[in-house]
């Protein structure tokens, strides 16, 4: 019997590749986070699930010094938004405090002039008594950690405004902030990104209308919120670059090496970053089962925890991502050279698959490529090429230990 499942080294757990054909040969709904997308129900990834109406409606209220009529108007939104946010700060640990985090990132905000930021630091200091700056000194986690869920009690609607107009103008705030330091580099990656995708495509013959699809996307594709609260807490932040999240065309670069501020890298490292997460944006997505965790992503399935295929999709990711940024490594198989990358091991497997193809020896290449864009012709050659990817990685990696030993 053939080998059904498959660990890839960037997978928590194994791939069951019948499985994983499957179901990507069954997706059918490809215009879902386009649709998303233009009705405004699109995430802006923060702590809160915010879609970007709810965010534009806060924002026009509080504009306009609207607040009672805020509350008056929309109290399922102002429930939502601060119960979220409750419910994303409870992950407690001595080291990592996400109330600390919110703490310090209003007294932050407040400096920055940031809308709605004022208000709610005068809400916190008027439970406190103490100046906020001074609060991570007086109180440890545990006191920051109860005094904020009695402010977040959701009780009072007063309150609970003030905390929708700072978490909408946070979110915004954290948008610009990226448009700040990378918008320059946003549109021309996104024209290389479509023209990577074009080139290839042309040799692989991907259906006309998943190409259509791409453009659709990546034209839409814009930056998330840059929520800390979202991602890990303050002190450990170092290392990630950049983030996608299934069906929702906004994707995150958060280089912050402290906390304090944004830290800006150089345009290169930016530049890759940023095309990465547009291929991820411009490959095909779509919902499968009843959860709400079961969305396609080019070749992977499911969200954390339950994901699989995770290997292979960010392999084609990376892979292309190389070939966008710096195409003259197309050939080289190198591993230093893909270690400037992430997921190295995996996108120098890719390639030596795209070398083969283009060598005429098989088309498993061409299957994976067309797949990553929804286009399958048949399920039994997508498992095939799952099956030969996994096990070249796998020989990648046995070589790499091979010459590291
Ligand atoms: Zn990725």
């Amino acid at each position: 019997m053939e080998k059904n499942s498959f660990q890839g080294c960037y997978e928590d757990q194994p791939t069951n590749i019948s499985e994983l054909a499957d179901v990507l040969s069954s997706q059918a709904d490809f215009d879902y986070t386009i649709e998303q997308f233009d009705s405004g129900n699109t995430k802006v990834l923060d702590a809160t699930d915010m879609t970007l109406r709810e965010r534009n409606l806060i924002l026009a209220y509080s504009n306009a010094g609207l607040t009672k009529q805020l509350q008056r108007n929309e109290p399922e939104l102002l429930r939502k938004l601060t119960y979220n946010l409750h419910e994303s700060l409870k992950s407690y640990d001595e080291k990592h405090s996400k109330y600390r985090s919110l703490w310090w990132e209003i007294d932050k905000f407040t400096s920055c002039e940031v809308p709605g930021a004022l208000k709610f630091r005068d809400l916190v200091e008027s439970y406190t008594k103490v100046p906020m700056h001074e609060a991570k000194t007086v109180f440890d986690n545990l006191s920051l950690t109860i005094i904020t869920r009695d402010i977040l009690a959701f009780d009072k609607w007063s309150e609970m405004s003030i905390v929708a107009e700072y978490i909408a103008n946070r979110s915004l705030y954290g948008e610009r902030l990226q448009h700040h330091h990378y918008g320059s580099l946003l549109n021309p990656s996104k024209m290389d990104v479509l023209q990577t995708s074009h080139e290839i495509a042309s040799t692989t013959d991907l259906d006309l209308d998943m190409l259509k699809r791409v453009k659709q996307k990546i034209v839409r594709s814009n930056f998330g919120s840059l929520d800390r609260l979202v991602r890990s807490p303050i002190a450990s932040i170092t290392g990630t670059a950049g983030k996608y999240v299934h069906g929702y065309l906004r994707f995150d670069l958060h280089f912050d090496d402290n906390g304090n501020e944004i830290l800006v890298q150089d345009k290169d490292y930016a530049v890759m970053n940023i095309s990465h997460e547009l291929h991820h944006a411009t490959s095909a997505q779509s919902r499968y089962g009843a959860g709400i965790q079961e969305t396609t992503c080019g070749l992977s399935i499911g969200a954390k925890g339950g994901a699989q295929g995770v290997s292979v999709n960010e392999a084609m990711t990376s892979y292309l991502t190389m070939l966008t940024t710096n195409p003259e490594n197309e050939k080289s198989t190198d591993l230093d050279i893909y270690k400037k990358y992430s997921y190295p091991v995996a996108s120098l497997a890719m390639s030596m698959l795209h070398e083969r193809y283009l060598a005429g020896h098989h088309q498993y290449f061409a299957t994976l490529f067309n797949a990553y864009y929804g286009d399958i012709k048949s399920k039994d050659e997508l498992q095939e090429a799952l099956s030969v990817y996994y096990s070249l990685e796998s020989e990648v990696l046995k070589d790499f230990f091979e010459t590291n030993q």
